[in-house]
């Protein structure tokens, strides 16, 4: 079935289980990133609409937090069965706000949000789990009220990482996606609603960083916030949570390194972390966009990444890889992005900031390949968050090591050798949260999270669930 995204609620804000009107509140309008149209306008709420959800939220957890396991497994359950009969509406919400061609969207964005859906309707008993130390009986709790602020670029991910452990948990919530990409927000707010959730449990209120993140960061009925996007906002968030003494994770951006050995598998190596890079046109925060590769064999994956570069399909349709950039102003920073890597010395060996041949609308980029590129030219320590990748060569494992640590953010990594056993020394000298070995695929079951300026916290796995849970030592008389 496929949503006519205008008789969506999107007017209306998800409050208390009911869809009604924003108190103060404005419109924005959502763009086709690749036909540049507006698909629909969307409610921008206010500060009085966040007062009222926090209100909301906070008289649900009264009782929500001590829903029985089996009560919330069901629910979860029940959610995910709706996210796939309503697969095909999801897949276009994402694809249509982001850009993404939707052939991609359903494996890249879609599938794996509904398995982790699942997958915490199964951890929710981990809530029972006690524990002792000594005289103590050590129980979990629901950490509260959370505020979920998400990002454009992997929008039903960041939804799905944040709202199933927190559900799972016991806690209840207040939604605002991107003002980019909220459309599929709204289809899951209908898919919650219709799974019967208690009222008030999930709210959806959409609108500014500055002004709904801000007041859900500062809220003082607010237990914890959950951010994910960019360095600059995350800190502004943890400050504004700060007064509050609430609970702040974070996950922020990356400028994550791929280290390729002598005897890897040279083109295998290469096509992965390339592909990598250039799929959701580069706007993933885990992209592996400074490939280390040895200095003996660095012309020859300068020339399989070009040719790599070079066969990317652009567009939204089936045989497209690419899609455009989410916004303007995207596309505005990462072809400045690419002059500078010029302007700095890097040899620009394909792609370059004009616009791609036959693309006079949408936001599209080139997939675009830098060479000769140094760890302390901008390109390479800065996040693009574009198809742009650098090759920097390196003399031995020592100094790729080096390379990879040298950077400011920790949030992922990636090893190429000859087989896993040669690898996993080498990952685990990677100042990274996550590590790819060999082309290894991302895992809802395991911890996801950041080093150094890439955040604090962990989603998915049971790390992501530990993150809506107080401990309490409950100390017995001996
Ligand atoms: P952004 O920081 O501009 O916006 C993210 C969210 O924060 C949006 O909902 C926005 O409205 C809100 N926001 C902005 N200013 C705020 C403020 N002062 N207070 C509260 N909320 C505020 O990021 P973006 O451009 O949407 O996303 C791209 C960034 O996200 C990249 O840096 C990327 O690396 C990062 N990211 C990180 C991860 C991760 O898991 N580590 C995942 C995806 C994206």
């Amino acid at each position: 079935m496929m949503t006519n995204f205008d008789q969506l609620h999107s007017n209306k804000l998800y409050i208390n289980g009911k869809w009604c009107s924003s108190v103060k509140g404005t419109h924005r309008a959502v763009v086709n990133p690749s036909t540049e149209e507006i698909i629909c306008d969307v409610v921008q709420a206010s500060t009085e609409d966040v007062d009222i959800a926090v209100k909301a939220a906070r008289s649900a957890f009264a009782s929500w937090r001590y829903s029985s396991a089996q009560e919330r497994c069901a629910l979860l359950n029940a959610i995910a069965d709706g996210m796939d009969a309503r697969k095909q509406e999801l897949i276009q919400a994402v694809s249509l706000a982001l850009g993404c061609p939707p052939h991609i969207a359903e494996w890249l964005h879609v599938e794996g949000p509904i398995f982790a859906m699942r997958y915490y309707a199964e951890r929710a008993t981990l809530m029972n789990k006690t524990a002792r130390a000594g005289h103590s009986l050590i129980v979990r709790e629901p950490v509260g009220v959370c505020a979920f602020i998400t990002p454009w670029n992997y929008p039903l991910h960041q939804f799905v990482g944040k709202v199933a452990p927190a559900l799972a948990a016991g806690c209840t919530m207040i939604a605002k996606p991107s003002e980019l990409t909220p459309l599929q927000d709204y289809v899951m707010a209908e898919i919650i609603d219709a799974a019967g959730l208690p009222a008030g449990v999930f709210n959806l209120v959409p609108g500014a960083g500055s002004v709904v993140g801000a007041a859900l960061s500062a809220h003082p009925d607010v237990d914890m916030v959950s951010f994910t996007g960019s360095t600059r906002a995350g800190v502004e968030v943890a400050r504004a949570a700060a007064p509050t003494v609430k609970r702040v994770t974070q996950e922020l951006g990356g400028k994550s390194p791929l280290i390729i050995t002598p005897d890897a598998d040279l083109d295998a190596a290469v096509r992965w972390g390339c592909n990598d890079v250039f799929i959701n046109s580069g706007q993933t925060c885990t992209a592996l966009t400074r490939m280390l590769v040895p200095a003996e064999r660095y012309d020859e994956a300068v020339s399989i990444a070009t040719q790599v570069a070079e066969e990317v399909t652009l567009g939204t349709d089936d045989k497209a890889f690419m899609g455009p950039l989410c916004s303007a102003r995207q596309r505005e920073i990462v072809r400045s992005y690419i002059d500078k890597g010029i302007a700095e010395g890097a040899q620009l060996v394909t792609g370059g900031s004009a616009a791609p041949e036959g693309f006079s609308s949408g936001f599209y980029v080139k997939p675009t390949v830098f060479a000769q590129v140094n760890n302390q030219m901008t390109i390479a320590r800065e996040e693009i968050f574009g198809p742009v990748t650098c090759l920097i060569p390196y003399r031995d494992l020592d100094e790729a090591i080096a390379i990879a640590n040298d950077s400011e953010y920790g949030l992922s990594s990636g090893v190429w050798a000859k087989d896993t056993d040669s690898a996993l020394p080498i990952a685990r000298r990677i100042e990274a949260g996550l590590c790819f070995v060999n082309g290894g695929e991302f895992n809802y079951q395991a911890p996801f999270g950041g080093y150094k300026r890439s955040g604090n916290g962990r989603e998915f796995g049971d790390a992501g669930l530990d993150e809506f849970i107080e401990l309490k030592s409950v100390q017995l008389p001996d």
